[in-house]
This record gives structure tokens, sequence and C-alpha cells, in this order.
């Protein structure tokens, strides 16, 4: 079997402000978020690219995106910047497939709320507080070699209400210490696309480091990857019977009657 054709986009903003915070990200993200988890979930069976919002087409021209079998997302400050049209053709391919794995603040980038239909918006509180995540489901491909539960020391809050479609199947449930919990590990099916959303993973604290974090990462790649592939547009014809269908149509006489009105 051919490798996973992954590709980590990354808005890449946070990461290059010019200022103390800015910095304090570099120290944990030298070269970006989506530079980190190329090298950190880098395996055999992938092959990854980290690309970016400041690159030629957003980092998503035609010959990258449609060479994706999974898309990874994580955006914050500049949603709006992302183009309309690079949204439409990331929607296309997820219903044909493509997987999409949707990280932190991505839950309000242009891409899930499409995707979604609803209006994703949650409370958050960002003063560095304790997460303790829970596995929801022990059997699913995307909890495996996750404990039951564990926990991230500092953590943006991110909690319910969550506006997000009521088919999502919960994967993981966060409890923040400020007494808030979200469902923060939520996976959908877009016509053939599966969508996983994943809320940890705010900039200033170094979430990405953490093993467990990176092993429901690279379990959701594994999981969201379209087994058949990502397929071509899709025709709906009328298709001739499989079998002779002897039931007379009860309409026949009226569409007969309608036909010889139009001729007159
Ligand atoms: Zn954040």
């Amino acid at each position: 079997m051919g490798k996973i054709k992954v590709t980590i986009w990354n808005e890449f903003v946070h990461e290059r402000d010019d200022n103390p915070v800015g910095e304090y990200i570099r120290n944990i993200y030298p070269d970006g978020i989506h530079e980190f988890l190329k090298e950190k979930l880098q395996a055999d069976d992938l092959e990854i690219r980290a690309v970016s919002l400041n690159m030629p087409d957003q980092g998503l021209p035609d010959e990258v995106l449609n060479d994706t079998d999974v898309l990874m997302w994580w955006g914050h400050c500049a949603h709006h910047l992302v183009d309309d049209e690079l949204v439409a053709r990331i929607r296309f391919r997820v219903l044909h497939g493509m997987g999409l794995i949707v990280m932190h603040s991505g839950h309000y980038s242009k891409v899930f709320r499409t995707m979604m239909g609803t209006a994703c918006r949650l409370r958050w509180r960002e003063v560095g507080e304790k997460e303790r995540l829970w596995v929801v489901d022990p059997t699913h491909p995307i909890t495996q070699g996750v404990p039951e539960t564990f926990t991230l020391p500092h953590s943006e809050m991110y909690g319910e209400r969550f506006d997000i479609p009521e088919d999502g199947k919960i994967l993981f449930m966060s409890w923040f210490e400020g007494g808030n919990v979200f469902r923060s590990g939520v996976l959908f099916q877009r016509d053939y696309g599966k969508i996983f959303y994943f809320s940890p993973g705010h900039e200033t604290y170094p979430i990405y480091h953490d093993e467990n974090i990176l092993k429901v990462l690279g379990n959701a790649i594994r999981f969201v990857n379209p087994a058949c592939g990502v397929l071509p547009d899709r025709i709906t014809p009328t298709p001739q019977s499989h079998e002779p269908i002897t039931t007379e149509n009860p309409l026949i006489e009226v569409k007969t009657a309608c036909l010889h009105q139009q001729k007159k």
C-alpha cells in the first residue's frame, strides 16, 4: 500500500509575531506548529508536507491539495484571509473522501464552519488552567494507545455550549480546572469524507509536545484516510434495472395522456 499523503496547513501568524508573546511561542515551535507536527508525526506509512497561508496559493495549489489524502488545519487570527475559492476546493475534496483534521481554534475556520453548516461557537478562557481529557469510546481506532484519562498542565479552556451538529460522534471529553466541560474530540462524516475535530492545541503552551496528543493525531490521520482514495466527481444516472420489472406502473395511463396533451 502507498503512503498516506498528509498536508499540515497552518496560518503561521502567531509564531512570527514581533512581540514578547511571539518570542515565547517561537521557543515552543521554532519553525511553526506545522513544521513541528510534521517532524513529530513522521512515520514510515506517512508522507507529510507542511504548508502555510503565506505560501503561493495560500499553501494549497491544486497540485498539493489534489495530492492530499488527509488535510490537517490550524488557524486562529487569520481565518478571514483564507480565500473562499480555496474553502470551496477543500469542501469538494472532503465530500469526495479526503480526510480532514481540524485542530484547536480551527473550530472557527471557514473550512470547519462550511463543513459543519453551524456556527461552531464555543466558550473560552485563557488563564493557563489545567485540562483533563477523558476517552469516551475506548473501542475506537482514534483512542487506541491513549490512557483513559490524562491531563495537560496548562491549557486554554474551551467550553460548552459548542455549536456543532448533533451527528458528531464524541471520542473525547474535557474537564477544565475552572469547572467547564467540552466535547474535545468529535468525529463527523460528510458524504465520503471523515472529519475529526480535536481541541487541545493553544499556541502558547507546548501541547503538541505531549505524547498523548501526538498519539491521538497520529491515530486520527490513519482513521480519516480514505480507504479507497479520493473518488472522482460523482454522477447519478438513471440506471437500467438489474432485474426485469413486471409490476405495471399505475401511472402509465396518466403519463401517456400527459404526453399526448403536450404534443397537441
Ligand atoms: Zn487558542
